[in-house]
C-alpha cells in the first residue's frame, strides 16, 4: 500500500515515458498530488502533458524543478533515470524517499503473486516464458510486465488485478524497489555488465542481490545451479530454494542431454526437440520458467506452453536463409557473455558481427569459442578495441560505421552452410537509436539481399 507519509506533500514523478505516465495515473487514482517532469520537450510529450494535466497532475517539460523535487514527499523514477542524474541527486540529498515505478506499482498490487525475474542475461526471454506458462496453465496473463513491455503500473491501473504475474526487473529497478516482495524470484545468471553505469562489479551484483531483500519463509527462489556467483547471492536467504542446471543432474530441473529431455522435479517434462529455441542457455531459461510455477501445476499444460513458445525478436531470431547461409538476429546481445552464448548455440561456422558502442566488455573471452568460426567483422566505435583483443587469434576484418557495408562484407565472407550472426556484445548508440533499431535495420538489409 502507498505510505500515508506520501500524502503530506506532492509526489514527484521523474521521466514521462510509458512507465512515468502510468505512475502519474496510479498516484492520481490513489488521490495523491503529483508533480511530473521530463527533460525533453517534444510534440508527443506535450500531448501526454496535456492529458496528465487534465487528470490533475502538475506537469513540466524541458526541465526538472530540482527544488520542487527536493520538497516532494517521495520521488518515483522511470527506469532510464540514472542515479548520477540531477533529479536523483536532488531527491537523495533532501532525503526524499526514492522509488522505482516498479516499486510503486507493486505496492498497489498487494494481492497479486509476482514472479520476478532478474539476472544479467535472459531476463526478457525467461519472463516471457513464464508469462506464456501462466497463460497455458490458466494462472495469469500471457504478457510479462516490468522492464520491457507493459509497465507494472499499467497493470496496477487495470480494473482486475491478476492472481499471478510475470515481471522482469533490471538491476536499476531493484535498486529503488524497497517494497518489492516477490512470491517467486528467479535469478537467471550473473556476469559483468553495465560497467559504464556502475563503479564496480560488486556494486552491480549488490543491486541484483536486492531481489532477496524482502525474503521470507513463504518466498520461493529459482536460481542457476551452473553459476557460482548466482548461487552465492541466493545462499542463506529465507524461503524455499530450487536450482536449474544444463550441466549436471544434481538440480531440481536439469537437461538430460543423453536422453534429450528437460527434467523437472524428478520427471521428464518436454523433449529438447519440442523446445523451439536455439542454445543451451535457452534450455536453462525454460527450466527456470518451469520451476517458477507452483509445484502442483498441471505438467501437461506447462509442457504445452513451452512447446508453443517462440524466440523473442532480436534474441537469436532466425531472419532467413540465403544461398545456404542462415542470417540470425541477436541484436539484444549487448554483453560478451550473451555473445558467447550465441556463438555456442549455433551449430555451424559463424561469421560474427561484433561491435557498437563499447560497454567495456572483455572481447578476448570470445577467442576460444571463435577458433572454428569463419571470421569476425569488427565495426562501430568498439571496432578498434575488438580488433586489438582478437586479431591474430581469429580471422578478423575491420569495418567502420556503415552498417550496409558490414552486411555486404558478411555476405562476401560467408559460405553455404555458415551462419551470419549479429550478436554485437556492445550497446547500439554509436550507430542506432536502440538495440531494437539495430535488429530492425539488420532484418531490412538481410531481407533485401
Ligand atoms: P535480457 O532481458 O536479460 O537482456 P534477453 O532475453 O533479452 O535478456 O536476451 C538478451 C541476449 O542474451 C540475447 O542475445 C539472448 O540470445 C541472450 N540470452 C538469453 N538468455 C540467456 C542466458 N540465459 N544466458 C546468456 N545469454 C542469454
Amino acid at each position: 500500500m502507498i505510505p500515508e507519509a506520501w500524502r503530506r506533500s506532492e509526489v514527484a514523478v521523474v521521466g514521462l515515458a510509458k512507465s512515468g505516465q502510468a505512475a502519474c495515473r496510479l498516484l492520481r487514482r490513489h488521490a495523491l498530488a503529483v508533480y511530473a517532469s521530463d527533460a525533453q520537450d517534444t510534440p508527443d510529450l506535450r500531448a501526454v502533458a496535456g492529458q496528465l494535466a487534465a487528470e490533475g497532475c502538475a506537469v513540466e517539460l524541458g526541465r526538472h524543478d530540482l527544488a520542487r523535487i527536493a520538497g516532494a514527499s517521495a520521488a518515483v523514477l522511470s527506469p532510464g533515470v540514472a542515479s548520477a542524474s540531477a533529479p536523483y541527486a536532488a531527491a537523495a540529498r533532501a532525503l526524499v524517499p526514492i522509488v522505482a515505478e516498479l516499486d510503486l506499482a507493486a505496492r498497489c498490487l498487494p494481492d497479486t503473486k509476482l514472479i520476478v525475474t532478474t539476472g544479467t542475461k535472459g531476463k526478457s526471454t525467461t519472463a516471457a516464458l513464464i508469462a506464456t506458462l501462466l497463460e497455458s496453465t490458466g494462472l495469469g496473463p500471457g504478457a510479462a510486465a516490468g522492464n520491457i513491455g507493459t509497465p507494472l503500473a499499467e497493470v496496477a491501473l487495470q480494473p482486475h488485478a491478476p492472481a499471478w504475474l510475470a515481471v522482469e526487473a533490471s538491476s536499476f529497478q531493484l535498486h529503488d524497489a524497497p517494497a518489492l516482495a516477490p512470491a517467486v524470484g528467479v535469478l537467471t545468471n550473473l556476469s559483468p555488465d553495465h560497467l559504464d553505469r556502475y563503479a564496480s562489479l560488486d556494486e552491480y551484483y549488490a543491486d541484483k542481490a536486492l531481489l532477496f531483500r524482502n525474503a521470507s519463509e513463504r518466498s520461493r527462489w529459482v536460481t542457476n545451479g551452473d553459476d557460482p556467483d548466482a548461487a552465492k547471492l541466493a545462499g542463506g536467504r529465507p524461503g524455499a530454494h530450487e536450482r536449474f542446471s544444463v550441466a549436471v543432474r544434481f538440480a531440481d530441473a536439469w537437461y538430460d542431454r543423453a536422453a534429450g529431455w528437460l527434467v523437472v522435479r524428478g520427471m521428464p517434462l518436454i523433449r529438447r526437440t519440442d523446445l523451439h529455441l536455439l542454445g543451451d542457455h535457452n534450455v536453462g531459461n525454460a527450466l527456470a520458467a518451469a520451476l517458477s510455477l507452483p509445484p502442483e501445476t498441471d505438467r501437461g499444460r506447462v509442457a504445452a506452453g513451452l512447446q508453443a513458445f517462440r524466440a523473442l525478436a532480436h534474441r537469436l531470431e532466425l531472419v532467413r536463409e540465403v544461398n545456404g547461409v542462415l542470417w540470425i538476429n541477436d541484436s539484444k546481445s549487448t554483453t560478451v557473455a550473451s555473445t558467447l552464448a550465441a556463438v555456442n548455440s549455433v551449430d555451424r561456422p559463424v561469421v560474427l558481427l561484433l561491435g557498437g558502442k563499447d560497454k567495456g566488455g572483455n572481447f578476448a573471452q570470445l577467442a576460444e569459442a571463435l577458433r572454428t568460426s569463419r571470421g569476425v567483422i569488427a565495426y562501430g566505435d568498439a571496432g578498434e578495441r575488438v580488433e586489438g583483443e582478437l586479431k591474430g587469434r581469429v580471422a578478423l576484418v575491420r569495418e567502420g560505421h556503415d552498417f550496409a557495408a558490414v552486411i555486404a562484407r558478411a555476405r562476401a565472407l560467408a559460405r553455404a552452410g555458415d551462419a551470419v550472426v549479429l550478436s554485437p556484445a556492445c550497446a547500439s548508440f554509436d550507430m542506432f537509436a536502440s538495440a531494437e533499431d539495430r535488429g530492425r535495420q539488420f532484418r531490412a538489409l538481410v531481407e533485401a539481399l
